[in-house]
């Protein structure tokens, strides 16, 4: 008989009441309800799954009370075999950190609780290296302070995926912003391992290479993430990073002198570099936005059992001076074909996941034309000159901004125009900027800030395009 996994997105939308957390320019409502949508997608193959909250628009209860309560009772008349209900952290931390209601060793829910919070920590921890807080017992009170875990009548666990307010330095908010569909499988990896079960692959959201067409021939292939303990172990593509932060003391390892990282986290800490969040030093009071949530877990208290913690010391921030690489004053000259590129599979897959979000509605020159304009802006010694620095420079992209980048799903077309835009010459007539211009999303004229300081070349479809 199937297991019921009853997966809570732990805030109600924004506008509402009982909303959650907000820096940085992301809501802890958004992040959850991504997170909790993509890991009932996940686990629906081989599990009865229900979501507090179907859909974006869903609010529960009427107060902060009863939407608190809603989450519980669900689940209870529901009988579902296990919950989880997912947060994001506040308070300029670091890690990941999971809560069970904790009645004690004689108490089997709660020593089952603790197995969940057990499973879903060690495999979030393997796949995204962020720093382990631990597995806590909400003791704070007799009753235990969060409504949820108390109340629910089975095996329960709630998640605090990261900071959403952390430091520049660490990765917290870099996951929060790209990384949900990867948080989502790390948790989900959790719930069959508390099942005593292995999960399949579903990595399509990480490289191109894996959407080949399915052999039914072979054999299932077992997930297994290949893991990474040293410097030279690191591929090419991600090692100056982490050389980078290693000679920093930011990235200090298991603690058994290994530095314990899979791929996934490569390519996170590697966007980050690209994004300059290293070059930066963290300086409190600079992350304007943050607000507190509410009513966040606890039903009988506005004090969040999380605050009681005490922050560990802050590693040395990393200094400016030796990371930053200077910019080349000459231009570049721009290569035509692929290999001269030499993209990773990672800055392939960002690179189609862009035009996606930038062009899935044009037809494929349309779409190879949004591909030469991120070239040309490479080959420009105004923009970055590498991939991920172009596609994540602040404001450049509005689908970075708006979340279409993380939803982005390229399919074949895309992919092989984007192939094709990488071995051909420049069609964009060296065009580095392009604007809707039909469509719901144009931007009205004259009310495009750049338009005055460029030449107008082309259109396109729905895109005009300048330099
Ligand atoms: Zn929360």
């Amino acid at each position: 008989m199937r297991k019921r996994v009853f997966i809570d997105a732990g805030h109600n939308p924004t506008g509402t009441f009982n909303t959650g957390a907000a820096a940085n320019g992301i809501t802890e409502q958004d992040v959850v309800f991504d997170v909790a949508l993509e890991m009932g997608r996940l686990l629906e193959g081989d599990f009865d799954v229900k979501l507090s909250r179907p859909t974006k628009e869903t609010v529960l209860g009427m107060n902060n009370v009863s939407a608190i309560n809603a989450r519980w009772q669900m689940a209870n008349e529901w009988l579902a075999d296990i919950f989880i209900s997912i947060h994001v952290n506040a308070g300029s931390g670091t890690g990941f950190e999971t809560f069970f209601f904790d009645a004690g060793p004689a108490n089997t829910r709660s020593v089952q609780s603790n197995a969940l919070s057990r499973a879903i920590t060690d495999n979030f921890i393997k796949a995204t290296g962020l720093r382990d807080r631990g597995v806590k017992p909400d003791t704070r009170t007799n009753l235990g302070a969060i409504g949820v875990l108390r109340q629910t009548t089975m095996p329960a666990t709630l998640v605090e995926l990261a900071f959403i307010d952390s430091p520049r330095a660490n990765p917290d908010v870099g996951l929060l912003m790209h990384f949900r569909n990867e948080m989502a499988e790390a948790l989900a990896k959790g719930v069959y391992a508390y099942f005593g079960m292995e999960m399949g692959d579903d990595d399509t959201t990480i490289s191109p290479s894996t959407e080949t067409t399915p052999n039914t021939e072979s054999e299932p292939e077992t997930p297994t993430r290949q893991v990474f303990n040293t410097i030279q172990e690191v591929p090419d593509w991600a090692r100056p990073t982490i050389e980078k932060l290693v000679a920093a003391e930011a990235l200090q390892g298991n603690g058994g002198g290994n530095l314990d990282l899979c791929k996934v986290m490569l390519r996170v800490f590697t966007v980050l570099d690209m994004m300059g969040v290293f070059n930066r030093e963290y300086e409190s009071g600079s992350y304007a936005g943050y607000t507190s949530n509410t009513a966040d877990t606890t039903d009988d208290s506005t004090d969040q059992p999380t605050r009681l913690i005490p922050e560990p010391t802050r590693p040395p921030p990393i200094t400016p001076q030796a990371l930053t690489t200077s910019q080349p004053q000459t231009p570049i000259p721009r290569p035509h074909n692929q290999d001269e590129w030499s993209l990773t599979d990672f800055e392939m897959e960002a690179l189609c996941k862009m035009v996606w979000a930038e062009a899935r509605g044009e037809d494929d020159h349309g779409q190879r034309l949004v591909v030469h304009v991120i070239l040309n802006r490479m080959a420009d010694p105004t923009f970055p000159n590498k991939l991920l620095e172009v596609l994540f420079q602040r404001n450049a992209f509005s689908p970075v901004r708006d979340g279409a980048f993380n939803r982005a799903t390229p399919d074949e077309g895309i992919r092989r125009n984007v192939l094709l835009a990488l071995s051909e010459p420049d069609q964009a007539r060296g065009a580095t900027f392009f604007r809707t211009i039909k469509g719901a999303d144009d931007v009205p004229e004259g009310k495009w800030s750049h338009e005055r300081n460029l030449t107008r070349l082309l259109d396109y479809g729905k895109h005009r395009f300048y330099r």
